[in-house]
């Protein structure tokens, strides 16, 4: 990505107000892209926008929670009656609410993490798709986890082994099965579709426990919303290349 070179593309990014999905915006907007901040509460979306507004960037705020469906298809309609095309979706709005282990989850539980990380991921992907199509180069980016990672979780060695997150975990594994299968039939268009992983993040998912910073967690979803043509489609990827599935 060379400076300013994203001048023109318009940028959804999902769970933008705050954590990695403030900065992947930060980052793209300083890239030259409009970054349209998804928010499911206004005032702090507003907040961002504001913050990154402060830095000379082009930020809108899209308010838009991923669990709302009226809400998804209103931002379809603004994007497309103020762009008409969208060029870059991040998927980045998530939820870690695990609480015990597997035996004694709550289904309620379960299913509102899916609610968030999959079913949320599909609808906005879903109702965004026609003005991604618009776009002469569109760029799809799931925020998926290491944790998402079946090959990872079920090594014994793995760093973070212990973390047998069930809703969250399994729901990230389900967020790389619908990237496989988006990039799959969008094979044949310009779009690529990819998950990515950026890392233990310090932010409020995880209350600040991760430890790599915001900057060094964006910067995989950057990269991937900013692939070239002959860039890859339906992989799964952090800052240094690829994640097993
Ligand atoms: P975060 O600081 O908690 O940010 C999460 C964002 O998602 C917030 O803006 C939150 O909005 C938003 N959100 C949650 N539910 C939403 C909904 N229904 N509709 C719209 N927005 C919603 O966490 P983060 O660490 O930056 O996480 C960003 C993404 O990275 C997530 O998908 C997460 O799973 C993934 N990830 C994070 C890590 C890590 O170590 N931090 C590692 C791997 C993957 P509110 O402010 O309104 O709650």
């Amino acid at each position: 990505m060379t400076e300013r070179s994203l001048t023109g593309r318009v940028a959804l990014i999902t769970g933008a107000n705050k954590g990695i999905g403030l900065e992947i915006a930060r980052q793209l907007a300083t890239a030259g892209a409009t970054a349209l901040i998804g928010a499911r509460n206004s005032a702090a979306g507003e907040k961002a926008v504001e913050d990154l507004a402060a830095d000379h960037l082009d930020a809108r705020l899209i308010r838009i929670d991923v669990t709302d469906r009226s809400s998804i298809e209103q931002s379809a309609s603004r994007i497309e009656r103020d762009f008409g095309k969208l060029d870059i979706l991040v998927n980045n709005a998530g939820i870690g609410i695990d609480n015990a282990p597997p035996s004694q989850l709550e289904m309620d539980l379960l299913r509102r993490t899916y609610e968030t990380n999959f079913f949320g991921v599909f609808a906005v992907t879903k109702a965004m798709l026609p003005l991604l199509r618009k776009s002469d180069s569109a760029r799809i980016v799931n925020m998926s986890s290491g944790l998402g990672s079946l090959t990872l979780n079920s090594d014994p060695g793995y760093q973070y082994a212990g973390a047998k997150l069930l809703a969250y975990n399994s729901s990230k594994s389900a967020l790389n099965a619908l990237t496989v299968q988006f990039a799959h039939e969008l094979r044949d268009t310009p779009i690529k579709v990819n998950s990515a992983d950026p890392g233990y993040v310090a932010t409020d998912l995880n209350n600040h426990r991760g430890t790599r910073t915001v900057e060094q967690g964006a910067r995989a979803a950057v990269k991937l919303a900013t692939l070239p043509a002959d860039g890859p489609t339906g992989g799964y990827f952090d800052e240094d290349g690829v994640v097993p599935w």
